[in-house]
């Protein structure tokens, strides 16, 4: 995904000129990981955990109230600053649970300020990425009243890598980690809850854009949005909260059971079978007219509109077709469709559609009955690419492997373009997460 607000404002697609590529290979750089046992994330635990190992240790029960302000209050990083609690009892805290998952944060600011991109290193090495967007507040509504109040949208991450594998997406070249657990996926939020808190502010929002598919792991994510939205934890509204999917059908289907909890994303890039094969592999075993179908049962049944995200690549998903095809898949829908110009990212030879074209496409599927919002992409300055920043870390690949995987692309995107479906099957990781997570 890129580091967007889907719950943003219109704003003019900027899009600078593609610089040089810096190269990054498909080679699996982030071999799949298992998490090794270890001392449970305090921030994680299931509901009512806290209070039986707190009674179990002889505390009493108002210990529980302490300890959960401390993690989401004060955000506290390390034993020493659950403060409200003696020493012992933070000692012990200490030896049986993580208080912080994350145990290094590398912060990258720009776009002025506005945008914070984080890359954190987890307790096995993983390597995984936040993105923290400001919106001032702006317009003048009467004294005291603005027009569109502050935001703060935090973009968070539920896998490290991803087995997706979007030729467009960096984390997607990395290739599939692991699950994050609970506690690393809200940590996320802790920190930028701790930074922004620094300077005055609060979290407003939280995406599930980051790295990883959040419907291949979504037990914890749902674990994650009921921490989030638990009035004593860090009591974020369900409206302000969105998961994003690439299309797990079996998995749109379960929230769907749930009710409203969040705003559904579905990350679509095509509105046709052949195309989608190629930019979300993952359309190879759920095509596009099953995704969608899941999508608006869910839209009817909570009545919550569906976004729709669409990555502008130039030359490949921008043409005429490809806009009467999107207006004419989502017409009637409760739909909003949001157009991303494309990160530059070393593996491909894509590039970002130019503005112009962006606007024509938008003016077109306007036409065609589905409202739609082009997007600025942030933090252009601070490897803008969701993943980038893991890639980078992980070192330049050897040149012929960025050739090959350029080559390979450039080779499935014609047969695409000349509208045949792919011949390709799935990608092992991708094989192997699909089949893990039809049967939850
Ligand atoms: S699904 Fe995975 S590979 Fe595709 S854009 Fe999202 S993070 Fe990247």
């Amino acid at each position: 995904m890129s580091p967007t607000d889907a719950a943003g404002e219109q704003t003019p697609a900027a899009t600078p000129s593609t610089p040089a590529p810096t190269p990054v290979p498909r080679a699996s750089r982030a071999a799949p990981r298992r998490a090794t046992a270890a001392r449970p994330g305090l921030s994680g635990l299931p509901d009512g955990a806290l209070e039986e190992w707190l009674a179990a240790h002889g505390e009493p029960a108002y210990r529980a109230r302490q300890v959960r302000d401390a993690l989401w209050r004060q955000n506290a990083q390390i034993a020493d600053e659950l403060k409200t609690l003696p020493a012992p009892l933070r000692n012990r805290l200490d030896e049986a649970f993580r208080i912080d998952t994350i145990v290094d944060d590398e912060v990258k600011v720009a776009d002025g300020g506005l945008t914070e991109k984080a890359l954190h290193t987890l307790r096995d090495g993983s390597l995984i990425e936040s993105v923290l967007m400001h919106y001032p507040a702006r317009g003048f509504a009467g004294p005291g009243r603005m027009v569109h109040r502050e935001r703060n949208t935090l973009c968070i991450s539920s896998q490290a890598g991803c087995a997706v594998g979007c030729p467009f997406c960096a984390t997607g070249e990395l290739g599939f980690g692991r699950d994050l657990e609970t506690a690393e996926i809200v940590d996320q939020v802790r920190h930028a809850a701790r930074r922004l808190a620094a300077t005055g502010r609060h979290l407003t929002n939280v995406v599930f854009m980051g790295m990883g598919e959040p419907l291949l792991n979504l037990d914890r994510v749902l674990e994650s949005v009921a921490i989030l939205s638990d009035a004593r934890l860090f009591a974020l509204g369900a409206r302000h909260v969105v998961v994003s999917t690439s299309g797990v059908v079996p998995g749109i289907r379960r929230l769907t059971e749930l009710g409203p909890q969040f705003t559904l994303a579905i990350s679509l890039h095509a509105a046709r079978d052949p195309l989608r094969d190629v930019l979300v592999p993952l359309n190879r075993h759920w095509p596009v007219a099953q995704v969608v179908a899941a999508a608006r049962d869910h839209a009817r049944a909570t009545g919550r509109r569906v976004s729709y995200e669409y990555v502008m690549i130039s030359g490949v998903n921008d043409t005429e077709l490809d806009a009467d095809a999107l207006a004419m898949l989502l017409r009637g829908d409760l739909a909003h469709v949001n157009l991303i110009p494309m990160n530059p990212v070393a593996h491909t030879p894509w590039q970002a559609s130019p503005p112009e074209r962006v606007a024509a496409f938008a003016a077109r599927v306007r036409r065609g009955g589905v409202g739609v919002t082009i997007r600025a992409n942030r933090g252009q300055d601070a490897g803008a690419a969701c993943g980038q920043l893991a890639a980078d870390r992980a070192g330049e690949p050897p040149a012929p492997a960025v050739a090959h995987r350029r080559e390979e692309i450039v080779r499935q995107s014609e047969v695409a373009l000349r509208g045949s479906r792919s011949a390709e099957g799935l990608p092992t990781d991708l094989e192997a997460a699909v089949r893990f997570g039809s049967r939850r």
